[in-house]
């Protein structure tokens, strides 16, 4: 007589099979840098994920994972788009809401873009008891990346601007760290058509670079914070001329609603789509040349001033929202 498994022994069964399907040492080892402090990450929803190692590792060796969406043949992507969270090591909700929007691309990656994803760079930061902005090495990853004059302009900013803040502390030189080098080496690797970076807890979206900036992204209003010596906008979008959205959640340590998350990256792939169009000659007729910004809007960096349009409508350098930037920064 052949017996059937009752429930028990299903689960025995169950569970043989997942154990079989062990996870790569990497992997594992990423998860638990991401699962093991963030509230909203199972160990299950990171092994789920997809992930591969990134081929970085951390001051402390944490591997760096990514998850690709390649092109879908037939289909041509418009372009390439690096999405990254975690930078900063202590927002937290900047490294959840990636896996939030993981699970969309699972569902309707469909060649428009080919997407790679990155969970989380400063691994350290999240995982430092408790977590911290900058990486292992008390350096503020978002100040190391190789802008024109970096020693100059990093010498005003941090020890005039900052005073000395310890939480924005650039390091000695540009890419001095393994974090950054690989993060600069994916840029020139991948060749992003745009990237996007998550943060937390200015509630607005920030634009670097070329095009026309989204005026918002779901509940995230247009607000140009200027930038800052070796951040990644300044570096990747006025330096490289790579679109950079900067997507600053209201709060570091709560998550968006689902419906406020499901909205803004509705609006981001909308913007995506009618900016990151390759090749540009496809481009929609009528786009604005990208340094025209509403009145109002624009931003300047002490080495590199940006065109920019106060709110008498003229077109003029070395203007704007340069000390409302540093303030708001610095609160
Ligand atoms: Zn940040």
């Amino acid at each position: 007589m052949i017996r059937r498994p009752g429930p028990a022994v299903l689960g025995l069964m169950l569970a043989a099979s997942v154990a079989v399907a062990e996870p790569a040492p990497e992997v594992a080892a990423g998860c638990r840098a991401l699962a093991g402090v963030l509230g909203s990450v199972s160990m299950a929803d990171c092994l789920e994920a997809g992930l591969e190692p990134a081929g970085g590792r951390t001051v402390q060796g944490r591997p760096i994972l990514m998850r690709e969406y390649p092109p879908l043949a037939p289909r041509e992507p418009q372009g390439r788009v690096l999405l990254l969270g975690g930078i900063h090591g202590d927002e937290y909700s900047s490294f959840s809401v990636i896996f939030r929007w993981m699970r969309t691309l699972d569902v309707h990656h469909s060649g428009l873009f080919h997407w790679r994803v990155v969970p989380g760079l400063n691994l350290d930061g999240l995982n430092a008891g408790p977590a911290v902005r900058t990486n292992a090495n008390g350096i503020d990853l978002n100040r190391n990346f190789p802008t024109p004059n970096w020693h100059e302009h990093q010498q005003e900013y941090w020890v005039e601007r900052t005073g000395r803040d310890p939480r924005r502390y650039p390091g000695e030189a540009p890419l001095s760290e393994p974090e950054s080098q690989w993060l600069f080496s994916q840029i020139e690797a991948f060749r992003p058509d745009a990237i996007v970076t998550v943060h937390a807890p200015l509630g607005v979206v920030d634009f670097d670079g070329p095009k026309t900036p989204p005026r918002r992204l779901g509940y995230l209003d247009l607000h140009r914070l200027g930038a800052y010596p070796g951040s990644l906008g300044n570096f990747a979008g006025l330096n490289r001329g790579i679109p950079v959205l900067t997507l600053e959640l209201p709060h570091a340590g709560i998550m968006p609603s689902h419906a406020e998350s499901a909205a803004v990256w509705r609006d981001l792939v909308a913007w995506l789509s009618r900016h990151v169009r390759n090749p540009p000659d496809e481009r929609p007729s009528g786009e604005e040349p990208p340094q025209r910004i509403a009145a109002g809007e624009g931003y300047s960096t002490r080495d590199s001033c940006t065109i920019c349009q106060p709110d008498d409508g003229s077109l003029r350098q070395n203007c704007c929202l340069r000390d409302t930037a540093w303030k708001l920064l610095l609160e």
